[in-house]
């Protein structure tokens, strides 16, 4: 007879761990000792359990296993950024990076295996294979970057963005479990402050986020206030119109009371005329946000060039004159490829 695969521990609940050693005759609060070396401790191997005695251990290895992820290479950058190709337990590789700065330590996290999405000028729309990631996996991620910022910068993990591989509102259910975990009283304990979700909008998803109350916080890719051009460089956005994304900001907005990130890139002759501005300027004045102006890391695409300074200073002033907040998020890690939109597996 075949032998079935074993059952991933973390796809359970804390509920059903106390179930199963029930089940075996045990007491039901081993269940709970559990769920701790999971969730809390981060435990790779049922012999991490120290406080379980072996048999307890072996009978958890005859039903389950610990479908971990591993760290199969590290590069660090000259400027600290660490970037991590991930393996999963099915072998495929997603990767997140560790960013440092003077005060605080980032970790950018993937979603997806490759992206459900086609925006023209990212890297990870590239890749062939798809597949979300399960709650484990994007757990796993923080926790080894949490390790990591121990290791090489002596202070712990501060904050998490979504802005690795793959699109987190295409992968919501999973997304969701998983900052349960890291921010859950029962898990890492995080702040969900210190957290961001950056999607490319898909505004039935946003008021979902808004319905369910979460504690996070909310970016948005716009690149684009026009809709023919967002079309052009993010085709999907053929289904989500700009003033249907921009009343789901709004809704957001009304539920949650938190400000939004809109996440800018400017390129060459794509948006960076005097009509690309002032469609900003009317979209951002119709929702509390402030504007990130992230420069673009080429990927061997020639259509994409990053706009020179001028025009980059010409969206700040446009912006600051309409008092619309502005920031320009400088690029970090891309002598490794590591910076945003580069991820694509390369190793
Ligand atoms: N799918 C999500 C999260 C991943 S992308 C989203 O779209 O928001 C994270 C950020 O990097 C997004 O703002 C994305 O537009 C941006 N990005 C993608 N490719 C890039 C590139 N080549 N250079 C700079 N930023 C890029």
């Amino acid at each position: 007879m075949p032998i079935s695969p074993k059952k991933d521990i973390r796809s359970i609940d804390q509920q059903a761990l106390r179930a199963f050693f029930v089940e075996n005759g045990e007491k039901p609060f081993r269940g709970d000792q559990v769920f701790e070396w999971l969730w809390q401790k981060g435990a790779h191997h049922f012999d991490d359990m120290t406080n379980l005695s072996l048999s307890l251990r072996q009978l958890l290895d005859q039903h389950f296993s610990i479908n971990h992820i591993a760290i199969n290479r590290m590069q660090r950058s000259k400027d600290g950024t660490i970037k991590n190709a991930v393996t999963l337990h099915d072998d495929l590789i997603v990767e997140s990076v560790l960013i440092p700065t003077p005060k605080r330590t980032t970790a950018c996290v993937s979603s997806q295996v490759g992206c459900s999405l086609n925006c023209e000028f990212c890297a990870t729309a590239k890749l062939k294979r798809m597949r979300n990631l399960n709650p484990d996996e994007i757990f796993d991620q923080v926790v080894a970057i949490d390790q990591q910022s121990q290791e090489y910068y002596g202070r712990k993990l501060s904050n998490i963005v979504f802005m690795g591989m793959g699109e987190p509102l295409m992968n919501y259910k999973n997304v969701i479990a998983a900052i349960d975990k890291i921010t859950g009283e029962k898990g890492l304990q995080m702040s969900p402050r210190r957290i961001t979700l950056s999607t490319s909008g898909i505004p039935k998803m946003i008021r979902k986020m808004a319905d369910d109350e979460v504690k996070f916080n909310l970016a948005l890719s716009l690149h684009s206030a026009i809709q023919e051009v967002r079309e052009s460089i993010m085709p999907f956005c053929g289904n989500f119109p700009l003033d249907e994304l921009l009343e789901s900001l709004q809704y957001w907005y009304e539920k949650t009371g938190r400000m939004i990130t809109l996440e800018y890139l400017i390129w060459k002759g794509i948006n960076d005329r005097e009509v690309d501005r002032q469609a900003l300027v009317n979209f951002a004045k119709q929702i509390p946000c402030k504007v990130n102006i992230i420069t673009y890391n080429a990927i061997d695409e020639e259509y994409f060039v990053q706009a020179g300074w001028a025009a980059v200073k010409a969206y700040i002033d446009v912006l600051e004159k309409n008092r619309i907040s502005v920031t320009v998020r400088r690029s970090r890690g891309d002598d490794i490829d590591a910076a945003c939109g580069q991820l694509a597996n390369k190793s």
